[in-house]
């Protein structure tokens, strides 16, 4: 029960650097491998969203990509969380993105069960895209039952997205 509760943690750390954390569950093998897949997805907000797979070495995503406040990327920002979310910017240009990196390998077919868990997770962190996107852009969300479709249409773009690159082997 400890555990459930705390399965799902988030970390604000300031308003330029966001991380949030899905937790591993105990059946879950982290070490399968695909091949490293650092994709990136221009939304139709100021932000584009870069998904990592989790053949992705933090060395890797770091040779393109820094935390928003210019701070380095390093292995422990990644470690010990089936996914996580940072609010990053891309070295060359300064342009801000937000980056998902998952651990866990979706391109190879597993147990419902653990199906479930897997995309449970995905939805998990394409809800924290959606939240940093909105707060980049310093938009509301609009709760309205006529105006949600703004929410909802993106949440479902960004789900798309971070799957996407995780299926891919
Ligand atoms: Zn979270």
């Amino acid at each position: 029960m400890f555990y459930l509760i705390l399965s799902k943690y988030n970390i604000y750390t300031g308003p330029f650097s966001l991380v949030t954390f899905s937790f591993p569950s105990k059946s879950r093998d982290m070490k399968q491998k695909s091949k490293v897949h650092i994709d990136t997805y221009e939304s139709i907000y100021p932000t584009q969203l870069v998904v990592a797979n989790n053949a992705a070495t933090t060395k890797q995503i770091a040779k393109d990509y820094c935390w928003f406040d210019g701070v380095e990327l390093e292995d422990s920002d990644f470690a010990n969380c089936l996914g996580c979310v940072i609010r990053a910017k891309r070295k060359s240009d300064g342009r801000k993105v937000t980056l998902v990196k998952i651990n866990f390998d979706l391109s190879k077919p597993s147990k419902p069960e653990a199906f479930l868990d897997d995309i449970a997770s995905l939805v998990h962190e394409a809800g924290h895209v959606v939240l940093d996107t909105y707060s980049y852009v310093e938009d509301r969300i609009c709760t309205e039952v006529c105006k949600q479709e703004p929410f909802c249409y993106y949440l479902e773009w960004v789900f798309k997205c971070i799957y996407k690159t995780i299926i891919k082997k």
